[in-house]
């Protein structure tokens, strides 16, 4: 391993970042950060604790409580966004190098990433000024009113895939609307979630809006969300975690905000553009290393073109260029740490036993260290089969044949999640009227995951609960309080 992978200047020690300051845990205690192409540590962070929780939350208070951010007027608000925005942008390789690092990304998707961050604080500048609030008039009897109120600290709570953008679609829509927040990202991913202090502190933000505690889900995260000061809670990552936080959120009666898990379906019907299909299942699970929440992980195919589809399918797998993360030829890095790339390639073995392996099914020749699956390929998996019904959030997909369009439906909505679907024909009716009936929160027609900002973003079933994206975040973040007046 060569040492020019290795960014220059990494921090070797990650602190929190409260009340404008960084500081260690109260308790002094550490967690190890690997590298996932060796996994060495390669620094420490600070593990958060209940204490630093409390003093974090304190700090986001008094700066909610004394102001001046949450009393600002949008316009003003949404000059310090953008200017968030410009320096995320004119960072945007350096956060790239950063996060490849760090979460095994391949160097030009993290670019991606880093470019839709500084987006998504663009995107909410650009909308908390816009934003209009409803009036309703009877004429001569009544005026009815909203006042916008943004609520208090929000508590976010993020997973390790894409870290960096992750966080910004958060923290965009909290600030713009005037909350001040505590920000708790994924321990196998730490190093970008450290640069926004610096990015804040440059952009104006005042002291004590944003504050960041590193730490454990169990410890930190659970700090977070029990604390009463706390009266929001965005979390993305696992339906079983978010399971769990609803529960623990239940006593204080917090608003929540839940983006979790997913096994989207990708109902690739007869009269599709064949290699269009391939080209884009193949984008759909492999890109993001497959730690994609909206994965297509689950391909239907009808029967006529199943065997020509798998054939192309699995030639294709095949080509997709395993690498390290730092090299812009790379499509498929190293997994970010050795326990999830345990628990992928334990699903690998178990789709051998449950579906025709046609592509992948091991760590890649030449790869003998760090966290590597090949891009894996398994054909006729029945419904029951686990590798059908478990979110593997690797480079895993399983593909099923069907016969009609009442099997593919049934197929698609046949897991316990709901979070997006792709669908390839060309009949346009058949298109429309499949999306409809189909239990996803986002459907793409003949579409990569392609959207814009302002539509709903988010699952049905166990894939989450309230959606964000465009006004919906606004919503999410702030409270809506209705004025009546009789004339
Ligand atoms: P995870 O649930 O293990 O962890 C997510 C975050 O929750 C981490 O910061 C973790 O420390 C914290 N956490 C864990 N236990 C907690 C607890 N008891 N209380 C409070 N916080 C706790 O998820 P992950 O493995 O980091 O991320 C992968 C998952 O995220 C996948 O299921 C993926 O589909 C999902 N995801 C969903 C979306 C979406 O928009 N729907 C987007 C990205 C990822």
């Amino acid at each position: 391993m060569t040492d020019s992978r290795i960014p220059a200047d990494l921090p070797d020690h990650i602190q929190h970042y409260i009340d404008g300051a960084f500081v260690d845990s109260v308790d002094g205690d550490t967690f190890d950060v690997l590298d996932p192409v060796t996994n060495e540590n390669y620094t420490t962070a600070s593990a958060g604790k209940k204490a630093d929780i409390d003093l974090a939350v304190a700090s986001a208070k008094r700066a909610f409580d004394e102001g001046p951010w949450p009393k600002m007027l949008p316009r003003e608000r949404s000059r310090v966004l953008h200017r968030i925005a410009d320096i995320v942008e004119s960072r945007d390789h350096r956060l790239a190098e950063l996060e490849s690092y760090d979460s095994g990304l391949p160097i030009t998707q993290a670019l991606g990433q880093a470019r839709r961050a500084a987006e998504n604080f663009r995107f909410f500048a650009d909308l908390i000024v816009a934003q209009a609030d409803d009036t309703f008039k009877v004429p001569g009897r009544q005026i009815n009113y909203v006042n916008r109120k943004p609520i208090g600290v929000a508590g976010l709570i993020t997973p390790w895939n894409t870290p960096f953008m992750l966080e910004s679609w958060k923290l965009g829509p909290a600030l713009a609307t005037g909350n001040t927040v505590v920000l708790k990202p994924a321990e196998f991913t730490p190093l970008s979630a450290s640069l926004w202090a610096g990015i804040f502190e440059e952009a104006g933000l005042p002291k004590g809006v944003f504050n960041l505690v590193n730490g454990l889900g169990e410890d930190a995260g659970d700090a977070l969300v029990k604390h009463p000061d706390v009266p929001l809670i965005s979390f993305t990552g696992e339906s079983s975690t978010g399971q769990l936080i609803f529960a623990n959120a239940a006593p204080y009666l917090k608003g929540l905000s839940m983006e979790l898990g997913g096994k989207s379906p990708a109902v690739v019907f007869a009269d599709a553009d064949l290699d269009a299909a391939v080209n884009a299942t193949i984008f759909g699970v492999f890109s993001l290393n497959g730690e994609r929440c909206t994965a297509g992980s689950r391909i239907l195919v009808e029967q006529s073109i199943y065997d020509e589809f798998v054939e192309k399918y699995a030639a294709q797998a095949k080509r997709v260029k395993v690498g390290l993360p730092n090299d812009p030829a790379t499509e498929v890095g190293a997994l970010v740490h050795p326990e999830h790339y345990e628990k992928v390639m334990s699903y690998v073995e178990i789709g051998k036993t449950e579906g025709r392996l046609v592509a992948g099914g091991g760590r890649p020749e030449g790869f003998e260290t760090g966290n590597y699956v090949s891009p894996t390929v398994f054909a006729d998996v029945y419904p029951d089969a686990r590798i059908f019904q478990v979110e593997i959030f690797g480079p895993v997909v399983a593909i099923t044949p069907f016969t009609n369009d009442a099997e593919a439906l049934a197929l698609a909505n046949n897991t316990k999640y709901g979070l997006a679907a792709y669908i390839w024909t060309n009949d346009l009716k058949r298109a429309h009227n499949f999306a409809g009936d189909l239990e996803a929160g986002m459907v793409w027609l003949n579409s990569n995951n392609v959207r814009d900002l302002r539509t709903p973003f988010g699952g049905v079933k166990a894939s989450g609960l309230g959606h964000e994206g465009g006004y919906r975040s606004i919503d999410f973040y702030t409270d809506q309080q209705a004025v009546h007046i009789n004339l």
